[in-house]
């Protein structure tokens, strides 16, 4: 390929820079860097990526700012202009032309240069001559990732808006590592584009203290960490960054990490929240049919608030129609986080016993208000009229079980055995206690419940009082509707 030449893909027209272009730049921040270095550094540049101006053609001498910055910098060998007068004359005496005739003939392909991948494993990153980031954010990223899996100790010696270069520790001898990196912002293909680099080290590698970490690059990898545990102490960061990525890093910088974690994650759930529109409108046109409903609050402040949404997809809702047990298992949980709300769910079992979920809801708060609209909806979509035939299984939740009787007269409601068994077992935590629940609850006759329960009563009179208190009818299986039972005994079906 022509070295130097311009390229139409990566012409560098300065109207084309970002926007604080400054045309000495290249010269003035690294041409004194060079001069005690060793003129074979390996720095690579692709011709292609040359900043060079069109004007300046690979049949002439490069004197202008960008290539002196070029050769200087990167120190790729002067071409030979030195050929003595009458070594190739106007006949081409003297010039060995196979070479030539070879580059004519032969179609050089433009190089295409890749996009950098993001979801790249942290530690297969590593930035490549030509590789184009979306932003020097990313970039940086990269490049820590890469320092910090080598124990390189880069740093960033000049970065503005629209470029960045880094360099790397020294050797023994207190000289500079030949690693360099020169990356700038493409305004034409919008992207950070490294333009030159030499990855080959001479340094001495430190794991303990990588000079690029910061409180950025925590807060990136503790994200999905942060989500699920976003309660974790600094200090806790602090040893999961040691054992992971052996460095040493202060206790500031990971509280610093913690609250750009949280500010990322958390500003991203209220995005979400914002768009819970467009959400269910795309669940409406990608499955015709299902059932969506959202709700939104006005508040005094005059800005919308989110209220709750449920949801019911069609194939869902016939395929429990045609092959689920007539049980349904009605459950709610918080939702941890900035946000906060709980999470219902009504849940049912197929011919399998597997569990099959029927619809959910996010709601602001659980209550009678909520699990009324709730039941509706899903009495509405199951077609299940007034609960004839059916048995919903819950904890006993009293806006539940008040509203299960009003939107589902005829509804056969059962409390969920391990939610009893929950509490008993606060009061009453022992293993003979354990067992005679149990054989109550599985027993399929009266007389084994009997049975078990005379035993407890022996045992403890409180502990047998207490259980009678709790309706048995409801999560013992003796007392089950025969065909709405089965082996199953989790939810005391
Ligand atoms: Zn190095």
């Amino acid at each position: 390929m022509d070295e130097g030449g311009p390229s139409d893909d990566y012409d560098l027209d300065p109207s084309y820079r970002g926007p604080n272009y400054d045309s000495d730049f290249e010269i003035s921040e690294f041409e004194g860097d060079e001069s005690d270095e060793s003129s074979d550094s390996g720095f690579v540049v692709d011709p292609d990526l040359d900043d060079s101006d069109v004007e300046a053609s690979s049949s002439q001498p490069k004197t202008d700012v960008h290539d002196t910055f070029l050769y200087d910098f990167c120190h790729i060998p002067e071409r030979n202009d030195n050929i003595e007068d009458g070594e190739i004359n106007e006949d081409g005496v003297g010039l060995d032309t196979t070479e030539l005739d070879r580059e004519s003939d032969d179609e050089v392909e433009p190089i295409e240069y890749g996009m950098h991948d993001p979801s790249v494993d942290w530690k297969k990153m590593k930035p490549h001559l030509g590789e184009m980031f979306a932003n020097q954010e990313q970039l940086r990223f990269c490049l820590t990732n890469y320092a910090v899996q080598n124990g390189y100790l880069i740093r960033v010696v000049k970065s503005s808006s629209d470029r960045l270069q880094a360099k790397c520790g020294t050797d023994k001898d207190g000289k500079q590592c030949t690693f360099k990196m020169w990356a700038s912002w493409m305004n034409r293909e919008r992207s950070f584009q490294v333009k030159g680099f030499n990855d080959k080290h001479t340094c001495i590698r430190d794991f303990r203290r990588p000079t690029m970490l910061n409180s950025e690059w925590i807060a990136k990898h503790f994200i999905k960490l942060l989500c699920r545990r976003p309660k974790m102490k600094g200090r806790e960061i602090q040893e999961v960054v040691k054992k992971k990525f052996l460095c040493e890093v202060s206790l500031v910088q990971c509280y610093r990490a913690k609250l750009k974690a949280l500010e990322i994650i958390n500003g991203k759930l209220t995005e979400h929240y914002a768009r819970i529109w467009d959400y269910g409108e795309e669940i409406l046109r990608s499955n015709p049919g299902s059932t969506v409903q959202v709700s939104v609050t006005t508040n005094p402040d005059g800005l919308t608030y989110f209220h709750r949404i449920y949801i019911c997809f069609k194939a869902v809702r016939e395929g429990w129609s045609r092959g689920c047990r007539r049980v349904v298992g009605l459950d709610g949980c918080f939702l941890e986080g900035y946000c906060k709300g709980e999470l219902i769910t009504a849940i049912g079992r197929d011919g399998n016993n597997q569990l099959y979920p029927i619809a959910w809801a996010v709601i602001d708060v659980e209550n009678k208000a909520n699990w009324l609209w709730y039941l509706q909806l899903l009495s509405s979509d199951l077609g299940i009229g007034d609960g004839g035939g059916l048995t919903i299984i819950s904890d006993q939740h009293k806006g539940l079980v008040e509203t299960a009787k009003d939107v589902l007269p005829r509804v056969e409601h059962r409390q969920c055995a391990r939610h009893v068994f929950a509490n008993y077992k606060k009061a009453y935590n022992g293993l003979d206690y354990k067992r005679l629940f149990w054989a109550a609850s599985f027993s399929t006759i009266e007389a084994g419940f009997i049975l078990a329960m005379e035993e407890l009563q022996a045992i403890n009179i409180n502990a047998y009082n207490y259980l009678v208190q709790r309706e048995p009818s409801t999560w013992s299986r003796a007392f089950f509707p025969d065909r709405r039972t089965c082996e199953s005994g989790k939810w005391g079906i």
